[in-house]
């Protein structure tokens, strides 16, 4: 497999260290607030990367931390504590806001059919292992201590800058207005591993250390949490775009000057998903999340489709319009694998199943093209073989993709069974059933039919009507079957 490695900016052959445990470690959320779906693009795509390393054989150990203590709301070690920012805004303590927010992004990622990494480790619980690295850079002349907090001695470093080529005049461009440059610093890179004063005297959560009590910073979390769980070595770090300047660059500096050695060969990083207006972050424009995406009659796996849909080395623009389209393929494609008869007792065709699953390994081989990985998986709804075959084939690129193909064609047909056995009843003494053709259910829509049902039982057909207009307009079009209703997206 070739993947893209930002730190050699070049696609290279990815050979891990020991072929018997790839070592794959991924930046975690900062539980402040709701994950964004722009936050949820990077992991869906890491998620991918993850279950194709292990479709192809390898078995991975994935460690992802949770940032809950430490995270400023400047990636550069200014500004204000996002946790206890979020825990005023909510009037809660650090922890209980840290507990509801991890809670909330593991059912996000549920939704989204995203796998929970083997090792989940908040930042607080490895205070242990912050001490120790620092220590050892105090020792080594790495770090200093100047105005009560340590920092890290970029100036000590024969080459920084690992993902971009910034020189010192970029700077002062990084300093960014209205931002109170830390006048401890001895170089404007250097950056807090512990913190003991800071502006803030309420900060919530502090520990004993060597250089007085404080709260460690937020770069060390990941350098701390990924050798504690993989050791002194890492094949894969992940992480969005955003991450690889400071924090990635940061942990490198640190990491390697701690062990002494290289620490990790491949960089993999998301791009953003944008609006039109911009980058979505929690702190401007729309905050879209998946929950929201359900409100508004969206099925997560949907947009988990519509991510598959590009390269997660381009940056992605969000548009409502967008969503649509991938919703209605989504929902195309599962009608599609719903049509396959899975009872057909037909043998699966070895050679088709090897020459499709060969196709998507080229796309997926190449950078993780998803785009054409998804496009292998219409090439096997066209292929000329069986219905058991295709659902064999279907079943195998899920494992990669994802998208409950299986389940949700599975529940499609039962509905439409259903709407079937509710049509030959006729006027039957059967209850008056609300089917809907894809098998989603939506409290809107049902009490709308609901509605509609009464009206006519009063013989209020101009309300009726009206009824069945707003439907349309909402998207939805009826069909009248003896005693029910059917429903579909349009
Ligand atoms: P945070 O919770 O802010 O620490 O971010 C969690 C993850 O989402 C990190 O890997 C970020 O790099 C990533 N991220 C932040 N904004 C976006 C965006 N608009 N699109 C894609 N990934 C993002
Ligand atoms: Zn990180």
């Amino acid at each position: 497999m070739y993947l893209y490695n930002s730190a050699s900016r070049k696609k290279e052959l990815f050979v891990p260290n020991n072929p018997d445990i790839v070592k794959m470690y991924t930046c975690g959320p900062t539980v402040y607030h709701f994950a964004h779906i722009g936050n949820l693009r990077s992991y869906i795509m890491e998620d991918v990367l993850e279950k194709y390393l292990r479709y192809v054989g390898y078995p991975v150990k994935r460690v992802m931390n949770i940032t809950d203590v430490g995270h400023l709301t400047s990636d550069a070690d200014e500004g204000e504590d996002k946790m206890l920012k979020g825990a005023r805004r909510e009037h809660k303590t650090v922890m209980e806001i840290a507990k509801y927010y991890t809670d909330a992004f593991f059912d996000d990622c549920r939704k989204l059919n995203i796998k929970r990494p083997d090792v989940v480790e908040p930042a607080t619980n490895c205070i242990d292992e912050y001490i120790k690295i620092i220590s050892k850079l105090m020792d080594t002349g790495y770090a200093y201590f100047a105005g009560g907090n340590v920092y890290f001695d970029t100036s000590k470093l024969e080459r920084y800058y690992i993902f971009n080529d910034f020189n010192a005049d970029d700077l002062d461009v990084g300093v960014r207005e209205g931002v109170e440059e830390d006048t401890n610093k001895r170089n404007r890179n250097d950056f807090v591993l512990w913190f003991t004063k800071s502006k803030f005297e309420d900060q919530a959560l502090k520990w004993d250390s060597p250089w007085g009590v404080g709260y460690p910073g937020w770069h060390i979390e990941c350098s701390g949490i990924s050798m504690k769980h993989l050791g002194e070595d890492l094949d894969i770090h992940c992480g969005g775009i955003d991450n690889a300047f400071p924090h990635h660059t940061n942990e490198i500096a640190q990491s390697e000057s701690y062990l002494g050695h290289k620490w990790c060969n491949w960089w993999v990083h998301v791009l953003h998903l944008n609006t039109n207006s911009g980058k979505m972050s929690k702190s401007s424009g729309e905050f879209l999340t998946v929950s929201l995406l359900e409100e508004k009659g969206y099925d997560p796996l949907s947009y988990r489709f519509f991510c598959l849909q590009s390269h997660y080395r381009k940056a992605l623009v969000f548009t409502w319009e967008n969503l649509d389209n991938a919703q209605g393929a989504y929902r195309k494609l599962i009608a599609r694998i719903a049509g396959l008869n899975p009872d057909s007792g037909e043998e699966v065709d070895q050679a088709v199943f090897d020459e499709l699953t060969g196709k998507f390994k080229t796309a997926m081989d190449n950078d993780l093209n998803t785009s054409l990985g998804v496009t292998a998986l219409y090439d096997v709804l066209k292929a000329k073989t069986n219905d058991a075959t295709k659902l064999a084939l279907v079943a195998d690129l899920d494992r990669v993709l994802s998208l409950s193909l299986i389940e949700k064609a599975d529940e499609k047909r039962a509905e439409l069974k259903k709407a079937e056995a509710a049509k030959s009843a006729g006027t039957a003494a059967a209850g008056f059933s609300i089917v809907s053709e894809s098998g989603e259910e939506d409290a809107a829509v049902t009490a709308k039919i609901e509605a509609r049902r009464a009206a006519k039982k009063a013989k209020d057909f101009a309300l009726a009507d009206q009824i069945r207009d707003e439907l349309k307009a909402m998207g939805v079009e009826l069909t009248d079957i003896p005693n029910g209703v059917t429903w579909k997206r349009v």
